[in-house]
């Protein structure tokens, strides 16, 4: 398969977005970004706004005396932490989170961490990590922010399955089930539900992938001896069905006892997509690169939607991790990794397709000139894993297609 490599001026959120989703995640967490106003706004307005909850998240604010030199940040810092600790007592972990303004004065989070973490033995782990948008895309904050838990993780030689990635609550407990009935544990996750709770890892660990952009957080888990076992991702009824088998294999677990336990799922899942695949079978879509999870809804539109693959576009194309979805794909896939967004743009206005997914600053203007799209954001935030989600999932898709029918119709 060629593809396409591109690279001028992206439209892409920066990996600061993942916070929104990580910190429903762990709860006991608060993530400090440390940045400008910009990234306040942003953090801010991903999440809406929290009125009745304290936010476990925040911004401590780079002023202009900090960018310029003139005052100490970390003096700073240490003052927000320590304002910031005594306020909300039940933190467990706090990350510090780098912005682009950060990286730009060059601040050092990994020694102020070291420096917080000497203070706070005991009471609270400091953690750094990256979430700045200078070359990088929203799904890579999530990728940094478990990088960085890697080697906090304890050492341990049993025999598991290991999780990564952020999944919803009620999906996971889904999984959990279906993995005892498979056979297969004892399962644990990367990110946990507590953060203090963090998995022992080792040379008997096997770790299946979430999601497809955790591309890091594999190689830093292999380096700890932990075993990956490559699948098609959970999306859609064929990718959750080949993931959940990829686990049950490894475990020796007999085909024909995992063909019992899913076979019923499978076809309760294929009923959901049904009503769906109507609207979207023979339809042209065109896939610009913002989340790295292109190639799996590629995979499952074309799949068992019926869609046509006008063009499969990813911000980086990780072929350790992506091999598996691609393997999926019709041979002749026009595939393209990396951003120019002028270019990009100018094969949507040719080919004219039917949707575009895409992130949310390219929505309104192609909508306005009559393309129906879908945000890609919206993938990461809504509980899309796995055969009982599969028809949830096509209808995010079949909904903005019946949109405009109704609107053309009216
Ligand atoms: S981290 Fe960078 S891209 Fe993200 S909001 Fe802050 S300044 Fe903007």
């Amino acid at each position: 398969m060629e593809v396409l490599k591109e690279s001028g001026q992206r439209e892409v959120f920066c990996g600061l977005t993942s916070i929104v989703w990580l910190h429903r995640r762990m709860p006991d967490a608060f993530f400090l970004v440390v940045g400008s106003r910009t990234c306040a706004h942003l953090i801010q307005s991903a999440a809406g706004v929290m009125i009745f909850a304290e936010p476990r998240f925040g911004t401590a604010i780079l002023g202009e005396r900090d960018l310029a030199g003139l005052a100490d940040a970390n003096d700073e810092l240490d003052r927000v932490v320590t304002d910031l600790l005594a306020r909300r007592p039940e933190i467990r972990t706090l990350f510090l989170v780098g912005s682009c303004p950060s990286e730009v004065i060059k601040l050092d989070l990994a020694k102020a961490a070291e420096r917080l973490n000497g203070r706070l033995t005991g009471r609270v782990r400091v953690v750094n990590y990256s979430g700045s948008g200078i070359e990088t895309t929203f799904t890579q904050g999530e990728d940094q922010a478990l990088t960085a838990l890697v080697p906090l993780l304890p050492r341990g030689d049993q025999r598991q399955l290991l999780l990564v990635g952020t999944l919803a609550d009620a999906v996971e407990d889904r999984f959990l089930t279906l993995f005892e009935r498979l056979g297969v544990g004892p399962v644990v996750a990367l990110p946990p539900r507590r953060s203090t709770e963090l998995p022992p890892v080792g040379p008997g660990t096997m770790a299946l992938l979430c999601q497809p952009f955790l591309g890091s957080t594999a190689r830093a888990l292999q380096a700890r001896g932990v075993t990956l076992l490559p699948s098609p991702y959970p999306l859609g009824v064929e990718g959750s069905r080949r993931w959940f088998e990829t686990a049950a294999n490894a475990f020796g677990i007999d085909p024909a006892h995992t063909a019992t336990v899913l076979d019923p799922l499978v076809a309760r899942g294929q009923a959901a997509v049904a009503p769906h695949r109507r609207d979207l079978e023979g339809k042209r879509l065109f896939l610009l690169p913002d989340s790295q999870m292109e190639p799996a809804l590629a995979r499952f539109l074309h799949r068992e939607c019926g869609m046509e693959l006008v063009e499969v576009g990813t911000p980086y194309l990780d072929r350790a991790l992506q091999q598996p979805e691609l393997d999926l794909l019709p041979p002749d896939t026009a595939l393209s990794e990396g951003q120019h967004l002028e270019r990009q743009l100018e094969r949507v206005r040719a080919a004219r397709p039917d949707l575009v997914v895409c992130g949310m600053g390219l929505a309104n203007p192609l909508e306005a000139e009559g393309i129906a799209t879908k945000w890609s954001i919206e993938l990461v935030f809504s509980p899309i894993h796995g055969c009982d989600q599969a028809g949830d999932l096509a209808e995010l898709f079949a909904r903005p297609l019946r949109r405009r029918a109704a609107l053309a119709f009216a």
